[in-house]
């Protein structure tokens, strides 16, 4: 069995993100690992920039300082170090690829909800992260069953 040296836990701040964050901390325990975290914020500009001529810069400040507070509420709960704690502009699956390889990650974990029918023809994030990622990844089964 590998022995992980550097877990990465991305999350997109909703509420089962505490559960994967906690499945990531006790593997990073169980594995005398380091923690890092990520979540990624997805430029407004992406979904409207095209269509609505307006200056999103100070919602999207807005937007980051609240994913700031709340990876910080994660750092204290499950131990993550500030400078482990990660917020990045972009698509996720990009991001979380290449936050995993400029620290060096053997582990990555996300949520997943395990879709299946059309929502899994039309992909997941942690399809996309999946898919492409040059180290493991742990996709931590959350929600309810009919998801
Ligand atoms: P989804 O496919 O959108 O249901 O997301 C599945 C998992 O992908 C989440 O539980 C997170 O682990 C990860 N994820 C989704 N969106 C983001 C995001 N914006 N930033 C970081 N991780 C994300």
């Amino acid at each position: 069995m590998s022995n992980y040296s550097s877990v990465l836990v991305a999350v997109d701040l909703s509420e089962e993100s505490s559960q994967i964050a906690g499945k990531a901390s006790e593997l990073a325990k169980r594995y005398g690992a380091s923690l890092s975290i990520i979540h990624v914020i997805e430029p407004l500009s992406f979904a409207y920039g095209g269509d609505i001529p307006m200056d999103f810069s100070g919602i999207q400040d807005e937007i980051h300082q609240q994913a700031a507070q709340q990876l910080a509420r994660f750092g204290t709960t499950h131990g993550i170090d500030a400078d482990r704690q990660h917020i990045v502009l972009g698509r996720p699956e990009v991001e979380i690829h290449a936050l995993a390889e400029e620290i060096g990650s053997d582990l990555i974990v996300v949520g997943s909800h395990g879709r299946y029918g059309l929502a899994l023809l039309m992909g997941s994030t942690a399809n996309g992260v999946l898919h492409g990622a040059s180290c493991d990844v742990l996709a931590v089964r959350v929600g309810k069953e009919d998801d």
